[in-house]
């Protein structure tokens, strides 16, 4: 904790303070499966109530946490929110929630995006799929889309050594009623695809 610049990961804050220690690495990721399962997948299994738009009680999911790890302080979370460097987290007054995949079933109302065309990096194999049946979420409320044809390699590296780009016409899907949101400078979110509005760029 760096008081000038907040909660950080690593040693030094960026600029260069060692500032106050808050937690150790295997606690932070620890804290970070339980709160984004919690947020994105199981948020019933700790007793929290999540309305539809995916936010919950801060101070519920601080009970819950307290309940689970004897070591767990409340500002752990704070810490653990503020700290992330992807924005996972999303914090409204007493409210938090996870800002993407979710695997439950949440109706998010993030502003609707706005870039002309979106893309999706994946494997040759799913690629091919895709191009036939459409880009449908697998086990997630939402298709997760990249803002930049970079982004969408980036992502699909971690996968395959031969990303294949798939390009989304995302004006004319959501100007036909697909609903796809922008939730930061990386992501946007969407409801299926049919392939009318997909093309391989190659
Ligand atoms: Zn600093």
């Amino acid at each position: 904790m760096c008081i000038k610049h907040g909660y950080f990961r690593g040693e030094k804050c960026e600029c260069g303070n060692y500032g106050r220690f808050v937690l150790d690495e295997t606690r932070v990721t620890k804290l970070g499966k339980m709160v984004s399962g919690a947020l994105r997948h199981f948020p019933h299994e700790l007793g929290l109530k999540m309305n539809e738009q995916g936010w919950v009680d801060a101070n519920q999911l601080i009970s819950a946490l307290e309940g689970k790890y004897r070591w767990f302080h409340r500002e752990h979370l704070f810490a653990l929110i503020e700290s992330d460097v992807k924005g996972r987290y999303e914090l409204s007054g007493e409210k938090i929630r996870a800002r993407y995949a979710h695997s439950v079933n949440v109706d998010l109302d993030f502003p609707a995006n706005k870039l002309p065309e979106l893309y999706y990096g994946t494997t040759m194999e799913e690629a091919g799929r895709v191009m036939e049946v459409g880009l449908k979420p697998v086990g997630q409320r939402y298709v997760h889309l990249s803002t930049s044809f970079e982004e969408a390699i980036r992502v699909a590296k971690f996968r395959t050594d031969q990303p294949v780009i798939i390009i989304i016409d995302a004006q004319k899907a959501q100007s036909s009623g697909i609903k796809m949101m922008k939730v930061n400078d990386q992501i946007c979110l969407s409801e299926s695809i049919p392939p009318a509005f997909l093309e391989i760029i190659s």
